[in-house]
């Protein structure tokens, strides 16, 4: 079946100055399923928002493309546009600050619904009060303003707000990373029922993969603008390919005896180096510990090396992948 989104090849660069360019994304593709979650992690600075921001049109493309159920989201009309607003929605780290301090919750959450005149009157506060339902808060709520509210019941609000034109696709920008651990799991509890009984597809941003791992059904890991690996939770845990991959896995406790033994911390050297000089060859190499001659030379492409499992990486190019080809569009 056709992926719901379609990412081929995009690249988002912001021209800096004379003559210095800031990749921030360069060359990124994959496609997400209907009613999937598909996790995003990396450091930052490493280009995920900007992916994401890129994806919903906040920032319009250098090139590649996006296609959202065939259409490709940067090439539309006005009323195509509209609909694509409608659809599409973001859900944003610090709520508060996407929270307008001087309006109640009711119009806040409403404000997608006033935009595109789907409800008034009486059926309008419905809506808003089932949404506030729907994230765990009551009707009650509905005339208070922003600063009334905990951090995690503000991005209850935002996500009633981002709910509140029926969407299909939602990127949540690091949703969770502003909260308090023991408000975090609440948060993500509430998105993946949201995915399971609305049917809504995610791409979920976190620089953290233990954040993604319980909710993700497939995750991207990203360095330097590049997606450097991409595959199901499951085998990304159990069997990640590329390097960062697995310092990014070793540097989380894992409460699991089966890998206890086999995972000992790998620490990188150095800084993540400047977007605006990437090194050549493959971008990680100058932290990586397994780097050869031919990392600095050319530019390892993303594979599939098993079925469904993606990464960018020369110490897998003998073992020729099944698939060839960099077909990650397909996954
Ligand atoms: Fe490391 Fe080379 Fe693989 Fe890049 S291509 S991750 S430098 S081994
Ligand atoms: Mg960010």
């Amino acid at each position: 079946s056709e992926p719901l989104l379609e990412v081929t090849d995009l690249k988002k660069h912001f021209a800096i100055r004379k003559n210095q360019t800031l990749k921030a994304v360069d060359g990124v593709s994959f496609a997400i399923k209907k009613g999937e979650m598909l996790g995003l992690v990396g450091e930052s600075g490493c280009g995920k928002s900007t992916l994401g921001r890129t994806i919903l049109r906040l920032y319009e493309r250098t090139s590649g493309s996006v296609k959202f159920k065939g259409t490709d989201v940067h090439k539309t009309g006005q009323k195509q546009a509209k609909t694509l607003n409608r659809s599409m929605q973001m859900i944003f780290q610090d709520p508060y600050a996407s929270l307008n301090p001087r309006s109640v919750v009711m119009d806040i959450i409403a404000e997608g619904i006033d935009i595109h005149q789907l409800y008034t009157g009486s059926r309008r506060k419905e809506k808003v009060y089932e949404l506030l339902q729907t994230v765990g808060l009551g009707a009650e709520h509905a005339n208070r303003y922003p600063h009334e509210f905990s951090g995690g019941q503000r991005q209850r609000i935002g996500i009633a707000r981002a709910l509140a034109v029926d969407p299909e696709f939602i990127v949540a920008d690091e949703p969770i990373s502003a909260l308090d651990v023991s408000i975090q799991e609440q948060i993500v509890n509430l998105l993946r029922k949201l995915q399971r009984e609305k049917g809504l597809t995610f791409l979920f941003i976190a620089h953290d993969l233990s954040m993604v791992r319980h909710i993700s059904d497939r995750i991207g890991v990203m360095y330097l603008g590049k997606l450097v690996e991409l595959t199901t939770s499951e085998a990304l845990y159990k069997n990640p390919l590329h390097p960062y991959t697995e310092a990014l896995l070793s540097a989380i406790p894992i409460p699991d005896p089966d890998l206890e033994d086999k995972r000992e911390q790998i620490l990188l050297k150095g800084e993540i180096p400047s977007p605006l000089s990437p090194p050549s060859g493959c971008v990680f190499r100058t932290r990586c510990p397994k780097a050869m001659e031919r990392c600095a030379l050319i530019e390892p492409q993303m594979l599939e090396y098993q079925p469904g499992h993606f990464a960018a990486c020369h110490l897998y190019e003998g073992t020729t992948p099944k698939h060839g080809e960099a077909a990650a569009t397909h996954g």
